[in-house]
């Protein structure tokens, strides 16, 4: 008895998991079904913020979710110390989602910018209510802000794994948006080459700086 429900639950539980979204359109105009949540945290993980997630802001194609989180795993591997965290994704069904112009079918996801402060330690940016959660954040032009300076071989790290991970599941990244002045201090990290030859980066500064976030679109067919 006992082994059957837990069968039934496992079941259910591998069942509710494994759903796989469907995208439609463009980032920019689109719409998505049944989209699914990216977790509050992980091990080196956290979302920016409670309110932002129960208001349901935290949501991407069921992909996308597999990507990010197997991104997470191995970087827990590679960079045991270094703490990451992820911004505004989209809705459970996709659409607009206001202030973006895009992350209208899943397929766009914002990461804050990870930091290291003063003692040269991997923390947080720092995000809540009181700086549109993190987004107010403005970096000088050498990379710091307050006591925190960003984390360039962190951020490499993370759009290589991400693009990596997404090309094992048989996609790809589109594109990786983030303010063009500071992109030159990526490629003075060991993953300079591979960002080179396999990461489109956004070559004029967009609608807002992409500075305390960078911007990522993932490349998987829609209808
Ligand atoms: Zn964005």
């Amino acid at each position: 008895m006992t082994k059957l429900f837990l069968i039934g639950l496992i079941f259910i539980s591998s069942g509710a998991s494994s759903q796989s979204s469907t995208c439609f359109g463009s980032t920019a105009n689109g719409s998505l079904k049944n989209g699914v949540e990216l977790p509050g945290k992980g091990k080196n993980y956290v979302s920016y913020s409670t309110i932002a997630r129960l208001a349901g802001r935290t949501y991407v194609h069921s992909a996308v979710k597999t990507i990010i989180l197997n991104s997470y795993k191995n970087l827990q591997t590679s960079m045991p110390d270094t703490v990451f965290k992820y911004a505004e994704t989209g809705f459970e069904d996709g659409g607009k989602f206001r202030p973006h112009k895009t992350h209208q079918n899943g397929l766009s996801v914002d990461f804050m910018t990870p930091v290291v402060n003063d003692k040269g330690v991997s923390v947080h940016l720092p995000t809540s209510p009181f700086n549109k959660f993190g987004y107010n954040i403005e970096f000088d032009s050498s990379g710091w802000f307050e006591e925190y300076r960003i984390d360039y071989n962190a951020l490499a790290s993370h759009i290589v794994e991400l693009h990596k991970e997404s090309k094992r599941l048989g996609f790809d990244l589109w594109r990786v948006i983030f303010d063009p002045e500071l992109q030159p201090n990526l490629f003075t990290t060991k993953h300079a080459e591979y960002l080179k030859q396999n990461i489109q980066f956004s070559k004029k500064p967009s609608w807002v700086r992409h500075d305390e976030h960078y911007h990522v679109d993932f490349k998987i067919p829609c209808k």
